[in-house]
């Protein structure tokens, strides 16, 4: 057993609460979480009411239900989504709810279920709950996404231990040291990195900068930006003016493309989990800011089915500066998890951008949003494309160029 492990749990449901959704009094909290974590699940709904929640709602996930229904569940269960699940995020949205989202799941946990259920399941959800996506993606309501280690998990990413115990544990110890739970205070040890990654985003919120130009092995990539892009680092601000993190761990300082200007190759650097399966090996060949090629070394399938989910999946919606140094990239582990592994690298996302990503963004119509260059699309998928070998290069508006990475840290 990890030493201290029932303390250490207890401070992770602290910053979870305190910074990850920074619950206030009368806020209602959406818990979303594996039946296999009930004891974090315990400590979040404890903490959340001892700082004034007035309901901690606790969605149970259970994967096990969830493949038998992919893979048993009748057809027009998959594409109709029932009223009261729409009434309910409806109920959400009316009252702000702060979204707490728990992630362990088995990366692989619907490895051979077929992929065209998966994606009809997927898209009919997508189109019902589009306004709670959207409000969430527009930093209306506070959310946050954390991580806990569960036996397949653990397994995957570290399968040489010898005991689901070690590989746990292994896993727990990662998880603790990377959202700095070891830290004398874990509470204290976010504000300061949050300030450290909000310098380097008002630096580039400074420059502008007109496009990026990436170069690595299997990369020639130029990605134009918008005008009046907004880079940002950890933290966000809800409609309330409240603050939270969207991610722990986080690394990463990103903003929108405009994604009628991105043309090149590209290749992925560390395998992608995604709907349940693992994809590696991916590279793409952009023009006028369409995928018009693609292939995969696994996965190929799985991909061409997330690039066919609407237009707007086969542009960028994100593109995501994080140095090779990160600690989460120095530890040299896959975590076959999005989350983690985005974290590792310089990442871009297939898909929907961020209306905060823009000046004035929130405010805007998908339509507006648009016009400025910014991606629509139910998906939005983050994929890892940075390496110890990556340069990037800012291009300004008059054409002068100015190095912002080289071999993989900021120049
Ligand atoms: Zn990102
Ligand atoms: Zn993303």
């Amino acid at each position: 057993m990890l030493a201290n492990f029932a303390q250490n749990l207890e401070k992770y449901a602290a910053l979870i609460t305190e910074v990850g959704v920074n619950v206030q009094p009368g806020h209602t909290i959406v818990l979303n979480i594996s039946i296999e974590q009930q004891e974090l699940a315990h400590l979040i709904v404890k903490k959340a009411y001892e700082l004034g929640a007035a309901e901690v709602s606790v969605q149970w996930i259970d994967e096990f239900s969830a493949r038998e229904f992919y893979l048993h569940g009748a057809e027009d269960r998959l594409s109709e989504v029932p009223a009261y699940k729409i009434a309910q995020g409806n109920d959400w949205l009316a009252k702000g709810a702060s979204r707490i989202s728990v992630v362990s799941s088995n990366p692989d946990a619907l490895a051979g279920v077929d992929p065209e259920r998966v994606a009809k399941y997927q898209s009919a959800m997508g189109k019902a709950m589009m306004h709670v996506r959207l409000a969430t993606q527009a930093n209306k309501v506070s959310w946050t996404v954390v991580a806990a280690a569960s036996p397949a998990w653990a397994k995957k990413v570290f399968p040489d231990l010898t005991s689901e115990e070690e590989q746990v544990d292994a896993l727990w110890n990662q998880i603790f040291k990377t959202t700095r739970i070891y830290s004398e205070d874990p509470v204290a040890a976010w504000q300061k990195h949050d300030a450290t990654l909000e310098t380097k985003a008002d630096e580039l919120n400074r420059i502008q900068f007109d496009a990026l130009h990436y170069t690595a092995p299997g990369t020639d990539l130029t990605i134009g930006l918008p005008e009046n892009h907004l880079w940002e680092g950890a933290g966000s601000f809800n409609s309330r003016k409240e603050k939270f993190m969207a991610n722990m761990p986080t690394e990463e300082v990103f903003t929108a493309p405009d994604c009628r200007r991105i043309n090149g190759t590209v290749s992925s650097t560390k395998p992608l989990s995604y709907a349940g399966t693992t994809i590696s090996g991916m590279h793409f060949t952009f023009k006028d800011g369409k995928v018009v090629d693609f292939s995969a070394e696994v996965g190929e399938e799985v991909l061409g089915k997330l690039l066919a989910t609407d237009e707007g999946s086969k542009s960028l919606g994100e593109v995501a500066l994080v140095p090779d140094p990160s600690p989460i990239s120095q530890s040299g582990i896959t975590f076959y998890n999005t989350l983690f592994d985005e974290n590792a690298s310089n990442h871009l996302a297939l898909g929907q951008a961020y209306a905060f990503s823009l000046v004035g963004g929130t405010e805007m119509t998908g339509e507006e949003l648009a016009s400025h260059g910014l991606n629509r699309s139910q998906s939005h998928v983050d994929f890892m494309i940075g390496s110890s070998e990556m340069n990037i290069d800012g291009i300004k508006k008059d054409g002068t160029i100015v190095p912002i990475f080289r071999n993989g840290d900021w120049a």
